[in-house]
């Protein structure tokens, strides 16, 4: 075993995770679970309008119905997942909908759809575990607590089942001793363990303490902290040393590839054949907006949308039917990039306005750019 630089920005000695795989290539469905959680972790970046809610999202898609999901089913078709990892919050505190998300996964998607769980140890029990373990659940990965080792025995009731069993936390400058006691406990007790680069967030959640604590960013465009990769690897170089299979996932890792794939996934499900689709995942499309549809305008946009963006479409009649689509959320219709420009003149005599536009493939579509041309 050795640790060698993997070609998505992180480093692994050992057998990757097959969460962690899935992972990489985008194709985990980021299952929000739950905002409830007991724990109270001064790293915590989730955002204050999910922490301590009970709210559940199918990454960006907020679940309205938690009791009949089927914006889940739709967001893992759109990203053609082939697993999901669930998170939170700590998932335990609703162990019940856990489970039957995991079996209704299961049943939609097929059984070697590959669910993942995080959770800390506070709510750990073997009634609990045991309920995730029957429901179907392939790997569970613990966060304990470094600043307190009284549940840490917790883990042990995890090694009874079948499924792979893991350590994930943040590799944190200055928890070197803290860490190392840690995977000392751990080392024969789990499968593999997780070193995350420590993030910044912009969270406004009370408990979230990484800036009063004098945490910085190693530079001027990551959130993060300079001095955890350092850590990380005096860790995994120790875990290592342990022969426990280490993976340090990079905030790169994150954003410039798992994020980057799942984003391109869903663009090809959601953008039109003549959409442009980038690097890093988002859409590049023509747009033709009613004056008050506009996404600079501030104008309310009024009833009878779809009324109105056909009787648009009619006026556009230089266009061809196959290169337009009704964008009702939107209030908009959709061309390729280059009609816009083509046909800025004529459209904007029709009374409407032009724009290219570039925006996430995501359920929100949110607009990276507007140019209107
Ligand atoms: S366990 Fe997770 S959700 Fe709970 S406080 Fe810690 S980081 Fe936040």
């Amino acid at each position: 075993m050795d640790i060698t630089k993997t070609k998505h920005y992180s480093w692994c000695a050992g057998q990757l995770s097959e969460g962690c795989r899935k992972c990489v290539q985008g194709r985990k469905l980021v299952l929000f679970i739950t905002g409830i959680c007991p724990q109270k972790c001064f790293y915590c970046p989730v955002s204050e309008h999910k922490f301590g809610h009970d709210v559940v999202y199918a990454n960006e898609w907020k679940i309205e119905n938690p009791e009949n999901p089927v914006e889940l089913f739709e967001e893992a078709r759109l990203t053609q997942a082939t697993g999901a990892g669930i998170t939170g919050g700590d998932p335990l505190a609703n162990v019940e909908r856990c489970c039957k998300y995991i079996r209704l996964l299961k049943e939609r998607f097929s059984k070697r759809f590959h669910i993942h769980l995080y959770t800390s140890l506070m709510l750990v029990t073997k009634e609990r575990l045991q309920k995730l373990y029957d429901a179907g659940l392939d790997e569970i990965r613990f966060h304990p607590d470094l600043d307190d080792d009284k549940l840490w025995n917790n883990l042990k009731l995890a090694k009874t089942f079948g499924w792979k069993t893991g350590v994930e936390i943040p590799a944190i400058p200055g928890y070197e001793e803290k860490t190392k006691k840690l995977i000392d406990f751990i080392a024969d007790k789990v499968d593999f363990l997780n070193l995350n680069e420590l993030e910044l967030s912009d969270t406004e959640i009370p408990h979230f303490k990484l800036r009063e604590k004098g945490f910085k960013p190693k530079d001027n465009v990551s959130y993060g902290v300079g001095g955890s990769e350092k850590t990380a690897f005096e860790l995994a170089e120790y875990a290592f040393r342990k022969k426990l299979p280490v993976h340090f996932c990079t905030a790169k890792l994150k954003d410039g590839v798992q994020m980057k794939n799942r984003f391109k996934l869903r663009a090809q499900m959601v953008g039109q054949p003549y959409d442009i689709i980038t690097e890093e995942g988002l859409l590049i499309r023509g747009c033709i907006y009613l004056p008050d549809t506009a996404p600079a305008s501030k104008i309310p946009k009024q009833e009878n949308i779809t009324g109105r963006l056909n009787d648009a479409l009619e006026k556009l009649n230089f266009l061809k039917a196959d290169k337009t689509v009704i964008d009702e959320k939107k209030g908009r219709i959709v061309i390729p990039k280059s009609h816009a420009r083509q046909y800025s003149k004529q459209i904007k005599k029709a009374g409407l306005v032009p724009a290219i536009v570039e925006e996430y493939p995501t359920v929100d579509g949110l607009e990276v750019d507007v140019e209107y041309v």
